[in-house]
């Protein structure tokens, strides 16, 4: 639909002139985020890193990578969700935002949820979870289980720079991603899943 895409980049270039909290000091590019709207699906994730920032991206390093692949192994790629974070600009050193910071950028956020319309939900780690489900939520206890943002329903699962570091969750992120595609009616073929990650 060509009004929430177009909606979407006119969020996209508020998010461009914002200089609503620190973060715009460090910024190279903003990342306002990437994908189609309206979408099922919508992944939220933390902020842009290194190579995010240079590029203007969301996703695109190595964590994006995995995250291409783990979307791929229930049929989605970019052309058919919406991929955002919590914060449009790079936190220096790759540090984890602040509550004012994730604060600040909320509102586009919120915009952008509403533009993608989607179903389900999927935060990646501590960051966007918390944002979205409440701020004394810890991933690792509601992780892997459904919460709802009004009318949507919301998975949170580990982060994919998280499974970087630790290879040996991406079992559990798995368990999370074939719950997401059942929920959404994606039917999984026999031996998809993280091995291929
Ligand atoms: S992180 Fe968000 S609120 Fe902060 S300057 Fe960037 S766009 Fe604005």
């Amino acid at each position: 639909m060509a009004g929430a895409m177009d909606s979407l980049e006119l969020v996209a270039r508020e998010v461009a002139a914002c200089t609503a909290c620190p973060l715009s000091a460090h910024r190279t590019h903003t990342v306002p985020g990437e994908g189609t709207a309206p979408a099922s699906l919508m992944l939220i994730g933390e902020g842009p890193g290194r190579q995010e920032d240079a590029e203007g991206r969301p996703f695109v390093g190595a964590a994006g990578q995995l995250l291409d692949r783990m979307l791929a192994a229930i049929h989605r790629d970019r052309t058919n969700v919406y991929i955002a974070n919590v914060v449009k600009c790079r936190p220096p050193d790759n540090r984890t935002p602040s509550d004012d910071e994730a604060l600040a950028c909320a509102p586009f956020l919120s915009r952008q949820i509403a533009l993608v319309d989607p179903d389900v939900i999927v935060t990646l780690g501590a960051t966007a979870t918390r944002l979205i489900l409440g701020a004394d939520v810890r991933i690792t206890r509601v992780r892997g289980q459904w919460h709802a943002l009004g009318e949507r329903a919301v998975m949170p699962t580990f982060h994919p720079a998280f499974l970087l570091r630790d290879p040996r969750q991406k079992r559990l992120v798995w368990e999370d991603l074939q719950k997401v595609a059942a929920r959404l009616g994606i039917p999984l073929a026999e031996g998809q899943g993280e091995r291929g990650w």
